[in-house]
């Protein structure tokens, strides 16, 4: 044996807890790293194991409402426009600002209400956003009557 004495034995889950350490750090960088997705980099924040289990295990028309909103590639009037199937993008309920998953969750006036009965803020910020749970979401699309529409 090479090396200082006394020679100090790594055991197996300290280098497994390495591995994790390192693959979190690089999974979070490709996150940071990776160009688009500005909808789901709003809405999700990173990555979160705990939410992908809730999500993972979602009825399949609830999973399918919810990704659609957080990547934001659903029926929503932005989007429409830009592959021009709408001819206006702004907000189908204030009428002033492009309707985006960030507008509806952040932003509008015309849905503060239904909002705090949601969300329990009538204008959460970036973080409270990115941590809010898929369930309290889904009951925002729901009350806002889009889960027919998205
Ligand atoms: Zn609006």
């Amino acid at each position: 044996m090479v090396g200082p004495e006394p020679f100090i034995a790594v055991g197996p889950h300290t280098i497994r807890e390495l591995l994790r350490k390192e693959e979190r750090a690089g999974r979070e960088r490709h996150w940071q790293q990776i160009l688009g997705m500005y909808h789901a980099r709003l809405l999700m924040g990173g990555y979160d194991l705990k939410r992908f289990k809730v999500v993972i295990t979602l009825p399949r028309n609830k999973f399918r409402l919810l990704v659609a909103f957080y990547i934001g590639h659903c029926r929503l009037k932005k989007h429409l426009f830009n592959m021009g199937l709408a001819s206006f993008a702004n907000c189908r309920f204030c009428v002033m600002e492009p309707e985006t998953p960030e507008h509806l969750l952040m932003n509008c006036t015309a849905v503060c209400r239904r909002r705090i009965k949601a969300l329990g803020s009538m204008f959460p910020n970036r973080d409270c956003i990115a941590h809010l749970a898929p369930s309290k979401i889904l009951k925002f699309i729901y009350i806002l009557g889009l889960d027919e529409s998205l």
